[in-house]
């Protein structure tokens, strides 16, 4: 099965902020139905939208819900996680040396055996070629460096590269609390 349709199979909610914005967008805020429903019965969230799908125990029956939203607003974080993902996202899925798009990995500019660390700062995304072409060299002996300075993003710069990379399994009552433009895989 593919993974947009396990997702789904799975019924998770995407958990808005108390002001109807998703709670985190990399990764994409969601919870699994069991804790959605947990949350429910805690009063700390609002149903916004529900599958068609029940669930039901000798006591109750409810569907289960796709969208809620905090009762209490938590205050967004500026920066994002240093994730393999977010890399990507930050240098919008192209290699910084050549720009391809295929065959992605992750480049240290400053090779780890020279000392270079695993940050914001040092991480590429990078084309197996380019990776391979550049070995253990420094930027300026391998006559590579990277289109962009490698840097720490904000969420909100990641946002502005994540609407031209949505997730693929996004559920149809997700969409009017994401971007406005995104558009479902036919
Ligand atoms: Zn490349």
């Amino acid at each position: 099965m593919e993974r947009s349709a396990v997702m789904l199979d799975n019924s998770p909610a995407l958990v808005l902020n108390a002001d109807f914005r998703p709670l985190s967008y990399y990764p994409l805020s969601l919870w699994s139905w069991q804790d959605a429903v947990k949350a429910v019965f805690l009063d700390r969230v609002n149903i916004v939208s529900e599958y068609d799908r029940l669930v039901s125990s000798p006591t109750f029956k409810m569907r289960l819900p796709s969208v809620v939203s905090l009762k209490t607003y938590v205050k967004p974080a500026l920066f994002p996680a240093f994730t393999r993902f977010n890399v990507f996202l930050r240098d919008r899925f192209s290699c910084q040396y050549c720009g391809a798009q295929d065959d992605l990995t992750f480049d240290h500019v400053t090779p780890r055996s020279r000392g270079g660390l695993t940050r914001w700062d040092n991480v590429v995304a990078a084309c197996s070629p380019c990776n391979l072409a550049k070995g253990g060299d420094m930027p300026v002996v391998a006559g590579m460096l990277p289109r962009q300075t490698p840097y720490r993003p904000t969420v909100f710069e990641l946002h502005r590269n994540g609407r031209l990379f949505p997730p693929n399994y996004l559920h149809d009552s997700w969409l009017d609390y994401l971007y406005w433009d995104t558009e479902l895989e036919p």
